[in-house]
């Protein structure tokens, strides 16, 4: 099949061509902050306004037909998308809401004093403060396993971790700190063969690789619709359907009841249930344009095309003086990122001499301080440039030369 990365895909995103005040024309690597929005998606909300806009699931007119067909459309395309049944995949805002649902609306119910969760080290904050505080109103044991110097999991230590007591077990597929890419499958098993719930946090995986729930086996999967082309405040929560009776639904109101009297409420089947209140449709729409926009290029392409680029800035930056590459060498193990320093330079700075080359990248803790504080890394942070579908070797070069320029001037 004939698709496009790279250079070729830059004129499908109108933001890849601002000029920055200084005259330099951006070079956008901060992917794993957020993705840009190619024409498609972007028309496709402008449409949703212009042509179809009502509430779902509620008016019985032209448009609010029209809207509840689109968004019950977006529900099997998202479920297409990682091989899940439509009702499974319940709507919303992102990652963030996702794992705080699994946490409210599972953990509150099925977990009780002495329980024990277990997380990474290298957690997002999103996938490991909800676990923590979760565990902290519980009174179970938190556990979060630690991790090899080149920040993958030290698998023997979660074999210990793990037990019969152990309810949940919780982990990225896809760090964002490193780009590294977790044993799921194994670990998932690990969980199961002790009775427990895996949950697995999707966020930087999804855009970049191909999921499938039922080959990975997780129980819950967590990600959000702006890292992979989508508008913000589109999010999805997977859940298994042998579980999703275990999940009681964390936001009431509209939308989500069968009836409700003075005494009691019953609630809708599964998904409408998890759904309270007047969904984003237009994040919807917009999710399955990415979708398309995505799987017109191929999952398995994506993610070939950051290691590509990744190899590359490697091949030039590895033993690079004063620079300090982080994440294992095996790039079999990593997706599009490059976490790395300066010696001497907080990554503020970095980032700041490579902002003023028109680059941009994110620098700090990444949302995930316990891998930083874990590893002894210099400042607690990080400079990351963070590669996507339109992103080329161009990219980074210049990354690599704006490097040069903050070692000169620092
Ligand atoms: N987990 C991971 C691995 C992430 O990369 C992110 C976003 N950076 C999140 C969770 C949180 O996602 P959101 O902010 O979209 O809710």
């Amino acid at each position: 099949m004939q698709y496009r990365l790279g250079s070729d895909l830059k004129k499908d995103f109108p933001i890849l061509s601002t000029v920055l005040p200084n005259g330099k024309k951006i070079v956008y690597l901060d992917n794993a902050a957020t993705t840009q929005k190619p024409l498609s998606v972007i028309e496709r909300i402008s449409n949703f306004y212009k042509f179809e806009n009502a509430n779902v699931a509620r008016s019985a007119h032209y448009l609010g037909e029209k809207t509840t067909i689109a968004y019950n459309e977006a529900r099997k395309a998202v479920a297409n998308f990682i091989n899940a049944n439509e009702d499974e995949i319940i709507f919303t805002s992102g990652t963030t809401e996702s794992i705080n649902t699994i946490a409210y609306g599972w953990g509150e119910n099925n977990l009780s004093e002495g329980d024990e969760i277990v997380v990474m080290t290298s957690e997002h904050h999103s996938d490991f403060v909800p676990w923590q505080q979760l565990a902290m109103r519980k009174k179970c044991k938190f556990k979060v396993v630690p991790l090899n110097l080149d920040g993958t999991i030290k698998m023997d230590e979660l074999k210990k971790s793990i037990t019969s007591k152990t309810k949940i077990v919780t982990c990225a597929m896809m760090t964002n700190s490193f780009g590294i890419i977790n044993p799921v499958e194994e670990i998932g098993k690990i969980a199961h063969a002790n009775g427990a719930i895996f949950a697995l946090d999707g966020a930087q995986s999804v855009p970049s690789m191909p999921t499938d729930v039922k080959e990975i086996d997780a129980d819950f999967l967590s990600f959000s619709g702006h890292k992979m082309l989508a508008p913000m405040g589109i999010g999805v929560l997977y859940v298994k359907k042998s579980i999703i009776e275990a999940l009681k639904p964390f936001l009431t109101g509209g939308g989500m009841i069968d009836e409700v009297k003075n005494e009691s409420t019953t609630f809708a089947c599964a998904p409408d249930r998890y759904e309270a209140g007047t969904p984003n449709v237009e994040g919807a729409v917009g999710l399955v344009s990415a979708i398309e926009y995505l799987k017109g290029i191929g999952m398995e392409n994506v993610l070939e095309h950051e290691r590509k680029l990744l190899e590359y800035a490697y091949s030039k930056l590895n033993g690079v003086d004063r620079v300090i590459l982080y994440g294992p060498k095996d790039f079999e193990k990593r997706g599009g990122i490059l976490s790395f320093n300066i010696k001497g330079i907080h990554p503020h700075d970095v980032a700041a001499v490579l902002d003023s080359n028109g680059i941009a990248i994110r620098s700090g803790h990444h949302c995930a301080q316990p891998i930083l504080r874990a590893l002894n890394v210099d400042f607690m942070a990080t400079a990351r440039a963070s590669f996507y579908i339109y992103n080329d070797e161009s990219d980074v070069d210049a990354l690599v030369d704006a490097i040069e320029d903050a070692k000169r001037r620092f």
